[in-house]
């Protein structure tokens, strides 16, 4: 696994200076020696991220990596943490996510530091701030595709489903989740399942995120954005694409 880490992580040596450079093949050749099988060229992703137009291609195979075991941990080698620190962020995919505890969601993808640009909260819900971000992410950071990603078993939408009302702040999820739910085509009694329920609140979300964001309709529009939707499955791990 080692191996596989670092040698990934050569795809930056271009971006190195000298010393980083001798320091990253060093550690190249010590992590060769730990695993010597390979990295095929085709598979390793560009320094600059995930390429436009392939999102779906990388996060799916991401995510089959996730599931295999066989996870690029070079995520968080220190080289492409120097790399982002020193040149900046270029985020590929902006995701609007659950904050569950199992739906991390650079590991769920097997993705890198500086790759995702994400909210989270919980019930993957839009909000201006999260228009916001992602206008801001598209705009000035060169996202080119959002992921709205729902999870099996999200008790944000369990409780919007069951018209909860939770104390404190928290009815400001089901206010926003529940309105998704009562929009479906027969009301929430025709909803048949938790998961139905999931799907149906990524697809609102996101027609709410682009019916009252001009700069990411326009993006999309345009085809400077892709758009995916997911579901999340919390008991295997696998990611379901909508789209
Ligand atoms: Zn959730």
């Amino acid at each position: 696994m080692d191996g596989v880490i670092c040698c990934r992580g050569m795809n930056f040596r271009s971006l190195l200076p000298a010393a980083s450079l001798l320091l990253g093949l060093l550690v190249s050749s010590n992590c060769q020696a730990a695993d010597p099988t390979p990295v095929p060229a085709a598979s390793r992703k560009s320094p600059t991220g995930i390429p436009k137009g392939k999102a779906l291609e990388e996060l799916t195979a991401g995510n089959k990596r996730y599931l295999s075991g066989g996870v690029m941990t070079h995520s968080w080698l220190q080289e492409r943490i120097e790399v982002t620190g020193d040149i900046g962020q270029s985020p590929s995919v902006g995701v609007l996510s659950c904050a569950d505890s199992r739906v991390p969601v650079e590991m769920i993808f097997d993705q890198s530091v500086g790759d995702l640009f994400v909210v989270r909260v919980a019930g993957n819900y839009q909000s201006p701030d999260a228009a916001g971000t992602f206008e801001f992410g598209v705009e000035a950071l060169g996202v080119h595709t959002l992921l709205v990603l729902g999870h099996t078993k999200c008790g944000a939408v369990n409780a919007a489903l069951d018209g909860a009302n939770p104390p404190g702040n928290m009815p400001v999820f089901i206010r926003a989740i529940r309105p998704a739910l009562e929009a479906h085509a027969g009301g929430v009694s025709a909803i048949k399942s938790q998961t139905e329920a999931v799907e149906i609140n990524v697809r609102w979300q996101l027609q709410q995120l682009l019916a009252r964001s001009e700069i990411l309709r326009k993006a999309k529009e345009e085809g400077r954005i892709q758009i995916l939707l997911g579901v999340y499955d919390v008991a295997t791990g696998a990611v379901r694409f909508l789209n």
